[in-house]
């Protein structure tokens, strides 16, 4: 059993729905599909989100209701389940589920965002859970009146951690750099500075985690001297970064080096009518705002592929007929002087389907066939190329024909 989609959106973080409330307002049949029981991405795991347009009162978990409550209006339906495979048969998208479910879409948003970065420190993996974590939101009030440890010095960290400090005893901070030296934004430092529960262990790093069943030390390690000092807390927060989730797409779009989706500025992989939107994608700031962004540029984009490409195969390669294709630009007069005598040709009493392709219309459709060049005219039979005349004379015109 397989179900079709005009579009499915792969990840439902504020990227995917984004691209959902577009592609769904414009009356393509869409789909998100999430891993996750709720649906919101990274902002469904912290608290404040002051910067995102027009919205200055929110929280970061409300926004994103208010995402998925908007998809839904226009009729963006959403499903559960993980993304294992995306196969590209060209106007056709296969997409499976971990557990075997299996879509099929004519166009698709990667949307799939970023997870925690682990760092594979030992005590790390064994107390995940049991006092280790990479979400404020979800876990603060495990730790009311404890004392933890975050790991980093970002602008997530600083705001996590000042976060933390309204449910916490004590945050010990973990800084690899010198004394006063931060990679967050001037105005959380200040902030974090100025917080009485928030200490600062500055040119060292987090070295093991220890306890009996539960975090009870962090063993932290001064990179200057090499000196180690055990820390006595209860919890141990994360926040170093994040890797992108594209394990799964290996070998069907094209990866930078660190695994994000490479794209054109217009949200577009290397393969047709597959785009990837958000923090999954090779790009400089990852924002909500951003984000919401990246999505609503893919939707338009899809539509236009969809409209495009069922335009071509329902009159060119579906045609019983051989098709003449004639490739044009408003901009060029020669090319519009090629459209005039063929119209004037009578094609269609001679057995032919006379198709016109603006090229700055269709670009994929002229990228497909190497246009170049305009006027180029292409005789298509049974959905492939018979002949191709590039800036045609009128002798060769009536060869071909
Ligand atoms: C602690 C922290 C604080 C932040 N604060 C702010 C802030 O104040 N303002 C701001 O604008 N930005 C903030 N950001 C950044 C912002 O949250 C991200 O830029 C944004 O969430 C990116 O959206 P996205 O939709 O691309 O990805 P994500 O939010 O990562 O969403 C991706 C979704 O895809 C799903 N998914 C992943 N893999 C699969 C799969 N295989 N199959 C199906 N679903 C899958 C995930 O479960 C997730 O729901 C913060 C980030 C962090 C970590």
């Amino acid at each position: 059993m397989s179900a079709n989609y005009d579009l499915i959106v792969l990840g439902g973080g504020p990227a995917g729905m984004a691209s959902a409330i577009y592609s769904s307002r414009s009356r393509l049949n869409t789909l998100v599909l999430e891993t996750k029981r709720k649906t919101g991405g990274q902002p469904g795991t912290y608290h404040d989100m002051e910067n995102y347009p027009g919205v200055p009162e929110t929280t970061a978990s409300e926004l994103m209701e208010n995402f998925r409550t908007h998809a839904e209006k226009f009729g963006t339906e959403f499903e559960r389940g993980e993304v294992k495979s995306l196969e590209v048969n060209g106007f056709e998208k296969v997409i499976t589920t971990k557990k075997g479910e299996e879509y099929r879409a004519k166009s698709v948003v990667i949307a799939t965002g970023a997870e925690p970065r682990k760092l594979g420190i030992k005590g790390e993996e064994e107390f995940k859970g049991k006092g280790v974590s990479y979400c404020a939101t979800c876990d603060a009030d495990l730790f009311t009146d404890l004392d933890i440890v975050v790991v980093g010095n970002g602008n997530s960290a600083v705001e996590e951690s000042i976060y933390l400090s309204k449910f916490v005893n004590k945050i010990t901070m973990i800084v690899i750099h010198d004394e006063g030296v931060m990679d967050a934004e001037k105005i959380l430092q200040e902030k974090a500075m100025e917080n009485d529960k928030i200490e600062f262990v500055w040119n060292s790093v987090l070295e093991e985690i220890k306890g009996e069943g539960l975090v009870e030390k962090a063993v932290v390690k001064n990179i200057k001297n090499g000196e180690k000092t055990e820390l006595d807390c209860n919890g141990v927060f994360f926040f170093v970064g994040r890797v992108p989730s594209t394990d799964f797409l290996e070998g069907v779009v094209d990866l930078t080096e660190h695994g994000y989706v490479k794209t054109t500025k217009q949200m577009e992989t290397n393969q047709p009518g597959v785009y990837a939107v958000g923090d999954v994608r090779d790009k400089v700031v990852r924002q909500v705002i951003t984000a919401a962004g990246d999505g609503a540029t893919a939707a338009v984009l899809a539509q236009g592929y969809i409209e495009e490409e069922e335009y071509w195969h329902n009159h060119v390669v579906n045609s019983d007929k051989p098709a003449l294709v004639a490739f044009w630009s408003v901009t060029d007069q020669e090319s519009m002087d090629l459209i005039s005598q063929l119209e004037g040709m009578e094609l269609e009493d001679k057995g032919y389907k006379f198709i016109k392709i603006d090229t700055y219309k269709n670009r994929l459709i002229s990228d497909r066939y190497d246009v170049e060049e305009i006027p180029t005219l292409l005789k298509i039979e049974s959905g492939e190329v018979a002949s191709k005349l590039v800036k045609p004379e009128k002798e060769k015109i009536k060869e071909l024909i």
